[in-house]
């Protein structure tokens, strides 16, 4: 339904924007924010860079990938090695402390409001900055998790004991055998729970989650609402930025708002009542914050 023309960018200044977001902030009765990889990127959860090198090293010697990403999707040769890779992925992205305020200044703005969150994330960072649970919704699930691989099961495992065993056990590149995670129902290798494919498993609580979300958009339709996006790029539009751009259009009381950077854009249809931020996540919300 839109035109093909996205702005570029916002026609009046970066700090003229700020103020125009502190303001749509304190006008919404409800917030709804929509975090995708830069947000955390932002954070200081970088995947590449000296933070992969200090990491993992010895990974980029032997296989030649130069970032964590890139390493989740490598074929080891042999699941020692892709746990081994997994683990530390996930102890370093998941169980981690979160290195810098950025989720907390977030929530400060939003607490005292109605919100929820939509996140592609699966990093945990909202639930450790103290984000209402109820009011998350984790699309593409949860590095903390295991699923079946083949899945026999809709279930989910927690998994941060038998990570941490692989993350201090391993060596070369390989975490001993016994520690390959099974399936407890029918043996079958576990896998990490993210949506690559149709066998991702979508829990109780995930639907329990989206349930929760689209319940809150359903019933803020005419509210005064600001949808927030933060660090959403253009590789899995259809989740966040596409559904906001319709929702706002549809919504003569919504504002829409964009913080990214180096891709702050919006159809012109919405243009009128966007907020447009071409910067860094965390310098705008620590502003916002004062
Ligand atoms: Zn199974």
């Amino acid at each position: 339904m839109f035109s093909r023309i996205v702005t570029a960018r916002s026609t009046s200044g970066y700090s003229e924007e700020i103020e125009r977001l502190r303001s749509a902030l304190q006008d919404a009765d409800a917030v709804v924010i929509g975090a995708g990889a830069g947000m955390s990127t932002a954070a200081g959860f970088t995947y590449s860079g000296k933070r992969f090198r200090d990491n993992f090293a010895d990974f980029e010697e032997k296989y030649d990938f130069h970032d964590m990403y890139s390493g989740g999707f490598y074929p080891f040769e042999t699941p020692e090695e892709v746990w081994a890779f997994w683990s530390r992925n996930i102890m370093l992205n998941r169980y981690s402390k979160l290195p810098t305020p950025l989720y907390n200044n977030l929530l400060s703005l939003v607490k005292d409001k109605d919100y929820f969150v939509i996140t592609t994330n699966v990093d945990h960072c909202f639930q450790k900055a103290r984000f209402d649970k109820k009011r998350l919704f984790y699309t593409q699930g949860d590095y903390g998790l295991f699923q079946c691989s083949e899945p026999c099961c809709n279930e989910t495992f927690d998994n941060e004991e038998l990570v941490k065993q692989m993350y201090e056990r391993q060596k070369d590149m390989k975490i001993p055998s016994e520690l390959i995670p099974k399936c407890p129902h029918c043996g079958k290798t576990m896998t990490m729970n993210l949506r690559a494919d149709d066998s991702f498993v979508e829990d109780d609580g995930w639907r329990r989650a989206a349930r929760c979300y689209s319940d809150f958009i359903r019933s803020h339709k005419n509210s005064r609402i600001l949808y927030l996006e933060l660090g959403v790029g253009s590789n899995t539009p259809a989740i966040i930025k596409y559904p906001f751009w319709q929702l706002a259009a549809e919504n003569p009381n919504a504002v829409y708002a964009c913080v990214n950077f180096g891709e702050a854009g919006c159809p012109k249809e919405i243009s009128e009542r966007s907020i447009l931020i071409d910067g860094d996540i965390a310098k705008v919300i620590g502003k916002l914050k004062h």
